[in-house]
């Protein structure tokens, strides 16, 4: 009958119907059932894979985990952990002394001063002022004769009467020579009570008033162990060493006087003997 066979189709039609939202239903559920489980399993997935490569996902967002992964790259300039050098100065003590005392105190540096008779005369509070902050005071004769050029007989005197002064002004004596002009032979050696401390570094600062060339020469050949010779007589020098203790410091260089560095190298320093480096 065809009034039967349309209700059956009609009620088939509804089934269907009633089948497909069902199933539509279920979908929609499980899927968004499915999306916080997916984002949270992805989460911890993310973190190791950045933690562990460093590179981001492929979802094309702003990775926030891979930048730690990522180290800097390191200074040039570094150097060996314990590096140590000796900064000295000649001829002073001077006017500007006491500026660079500042500049040592200011970056828990130290160096050693070679003053001579007439300098050392002029400014007793700098030179109690160089013991009293740690730094160190050498001989660098009373009045900067070339040792090589005189007798025997006389070397001593030279090295003695500055020994004096120092006594006079601050209790107590040198014990390191540097000869003026680094000039040294048997004679002196064999004249000479204490050790002779050359350099293994000049950084020229003699020859030119340009602040930069003094500090270049400087950073570009220094190593572990030098001696540094500068002089505390000129401003520009002065002006360089302000800038070297803070450059040398930073490249993670230990800034001592020259015993403290032969100390430190194991070096037993003995009268007569000559050394330009530890
Ligand atoms: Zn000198």
């Amino acid at each position: 009958m065809p009034g039967r066979k349309k209700q059956t189709n009609r009620v088939l039609i509804l089934i269907t119907v009633l089948l497909c939202i069902l199933s539509g239903a279920v979908c929609t559920r499980s899927s968004s059932e499915l999306t916080p489980a997916q984002s949270q399993n992805r989460l911890p997935d993310m973190i190791v894979a950045d933690s562990e490569t460093g590179t981001s996902d492929d979802t094309g967002k702003e990775d926030p985990f891979s930048s730690p992964s990522v180290s800097p790259t390191p200074a040039p300039t570094e150097v060996p952990a314990g590096s140590q050098v000796a900064l000295t100065f000649e001829d002073g003590p001077d006017i500007y002394t006491e500026r660079l005392l500042n500049a040592l105190e200011e970056q828990d540096a130290k160096a050693t001063f070679f003053v001579v008779g007439d300098a050392a005369s002029d400014f007793p509070d700098t030179i109690n002022r160089i013991l009293n902050t740690g730094n160190e005071l050498g001989n660098h004769t009373y009045s900067h004769e070339t040792l090589t050029k005189l007798d025997s007989s006389e070397i001593p005197y030279q090295i003695n009467d500055l020994n004096q002064v120092i006594e006079q002004l601050t209790g107590t004596s040198t014990d390191l020579l540097r000869p003026p002009y680094g000039a040294v032979n048997e004679t002196v050696q064999e004249n000479s009570d204490f050790p002779i401390i050359l350099w293994s570094l000049d950084s020229g600062d003699k020859d030119t008033s340009e602040i930069g060339d003094i500090v270049q020469k400087v950073l570009e050949n220094v190593k572990d162990g030098d001696i540094i010779r500068m002089h505390d007589t000129h401003e520009t020098s002065v002006a360089a060493a302000e800038v070297l203790i803070t450059e040398l410091k930073n490249r993670g260089f230990e800034l001592v006087t020259v015993s403290e560095l032969a100390r430190s190298k194991g070096i037993d320093l003995k009268a007569g003997e000559i050394y330009k480096n530890f």
